[in-house]
This record gives C-alpha cells, sequence and structure tokens, in this order.
C-alpha cells in the first residue's frame, strides 16, 4: 500500500512519531508534487547511483524533470566497492574510475550534471565488509566525517534554490551520516533554499510504512512526505540496471520488483510548515 502525502507525519521535537495526522490535499500521480520550474535543484548522492536509483522516475517524467537544473553532489566519491571485485584498498582507483564512469552515462541518460567530493566510502575506509560495520547502530553523529560533510551540504546549499538529501533510510552509515547532518542543516536560518530528504533505494523498498516512518523519524524533525513521480515504471528500473552494471545484484532486483508490484512512486520529505 502506497502512502499518500498529507495522511502522514514523521518525526517532532522529541523525536516521537506523529502517525496518521490528517493534513493537507494529497498530491497526485503522474509527475505533480513540488513546483520546480525554473529552480535548481542540488540533490546530494552519498555514492555514485544513489539519485538514479532513488530518484530516476522524477529526473524522467516526475517533478525533477520540471526543474531548470538538477546538479548532483557525490559525497564518497572515493570506492572500492562493485559486486563484481573482492573490495581490496589496491582497487579503488580502479573501482572509483569504473562509478565514476557510470555516472557519466547515467548523468546523460537522465539529465544532470555531477560533482565528485573526495570522501572514502565506508568500506574504503574500514576496510571491513562485515554489514555491522555500515549498516551497524554506530551513531552517525559521532563519525569523524559528519562534520567535514555537513561543511559541504552547507556550501551545496548555496548552489541552488532546494536541497535533497538522502533520508538514511535502510540504516547504510555513509547515507546516514549525510541525513542526519543535513537535518542539522535545515534550520541554518541564513536565507538559503529548503531542504527536503528523499527516500533511499534500494533500501526504502524493503520498509513497510512503519518502519519507514520510525527511520524518518529519527531525524528528529517534523516531516511529512510527498510524491515527486508516477508509479516507478519498469523502463526507468531497466535504465538503472544498464547505467550501473558494477551495482546491480539480486538485492537491488528483488527491491525493483517490490516497487514494482506495489505501483510506489518515488518521495521526499519535507520539514512541515509552521501555521
Ligand atoms: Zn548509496
Amino acid at each position: 500500500m502506497a502512502l499518500r502525502a498529507g495522511r502522514l507525519r514523521a518525526g517532532g521535537d522529541d523525536g516521537r512519531i506523529i502517525a496518521g495526522v490528517s493534513g493537507g490535499p494529497e498530491t497526485t500521480a503522474g509527475g505533480a508534487g513540488p513546483e520546480l520550474a525554473g529552480r535548481t535543484v542540488v540533490v546530494v548522492s552519498p555514492h555514485f547511483d544513489d539519485v538514479p536509483l532513488s530518484l530516476g522516475q522524477s529526473l524522467l517524467t516526475g517533478a525533477l524533470s520540471q526543474a531548470a537544473a538538477v546538479r548532483v553532489k557525490v559525497v564518497f566519491g572515493r570506492t572500492n566497492w562493485s559486486v563484481r571485485l573482492y573490495p581490496t584498498r589496491r582497487r579503488a582507483p580502479l573501482v572509483t574510475g569504473w562509478r565514476r564512469a557510470e555516472e557519466t552515462l547515467a548523468a546523460r541518460r537522465f539529465g544532470y550534471r555531477f560533482e565528485v567530493a573526495p570522501f572514502e566510502e565506508v568500506i574504503l575506509r574500514t576496510g571491513s565488509t562485515d554489514a555491522e560495520s555500515y549498516r551497524g547502530d554506530h551513531e552517525a553523529r559521532d563519525d569523524a566525517l559528519f562534520l567535514p560533510v555537513m561543511q559541504r551540504l552547507r556550501q551545496w546549499r548555496r548552489e541552488g534554490d532546494e536541497l535533497w538529501v538522502p533520508a538514511g533510510l535502510g540504516r547504510h552509515l555513509d547515507h546516514r551520516i549525510v541525513a542526519a547532518a543535513a537535518a542539522q542543516v535545515v534550520g541554518d536560518g541564513d536565507g538559503t533554499g529548503p531542504v527536503a530528504f528523499y527516500e533511499d533505494r534500494p533500501y526504502a523498498s524493503f520498509l513497510d510504512d512503519a518502519e519507514l516512518v520510525g527511520q524518518i523519524g529519527r531525524l528528529g524533525l517534523e516531516l511529512e512526505p510527498v510524491d515527486v513521480s508516477g508509479p516507478i515504471a519498469p523502463s526507468t528500473q531497466e535504465a538503472v540496471r544498464r547505467c550501473y552494471r558494477s551495482q546491480i545484484d539480486g538485492y537491488f532486483e528483488a527491491a525493483q520488483q517490490r516497487d514494482l508490484d506495489e505501483g510506489r512512486p518515488e518521495r521526499i520529505w519535507r520539514p512541515v510548515p509552521r501555521p
């Protein structure tokens, strides 16, 4: 079952979950949602691949397709992770080059420009492929990269009219670092544009509504969901698979199948306007 915007909120000052609060009008499918005509949207991608995976439909036919420009910022631009090669440190230059080439292809296909920051992704910096080291419960705010990433977000926010960041769904540490840093930046009262949190795929595809709201609630913000595309189309999913051959495995394919089966759209979560 897909949630409808305006029916659900997550968060609050004490991090509690406020679900089922009735709100504004529901958005409609087919690319409705935020009005982005004439606006430049800066979209933060923890890794190469996260933006087309999470917002590919929006880029092709949804809200982001209406934006004047989409600028993608890849945070953890040094990587040794692929589904094809064991991730040794020595392979990082090779795999980074490969993934950068995939992103170049995706940027052309999905219509954005991208820039890459030089942070190492978690498997490269820890040398561990143990799921506990990258999907565990470490506090993202305690990570050494939390402050440097926050600085980047502040800088990137000024480069566009809106800043879209991952919500950190699925517990991947790199995603949570970006999401937690962004949650700090939301309240900067210095006249920069709004911040919105997009649902991280493939992880979000495996969460039920309660889990999803619970994880969003950990950001400690009062947020509401807005559709930014119609249902994700098989052709969009195929384009993603073609662009990111180094990353696609059975987990990604199962996530795509779930999205198709449930007719899910892509969504962002925005701070609830104060009355
Ligand atoms: Zn990622």
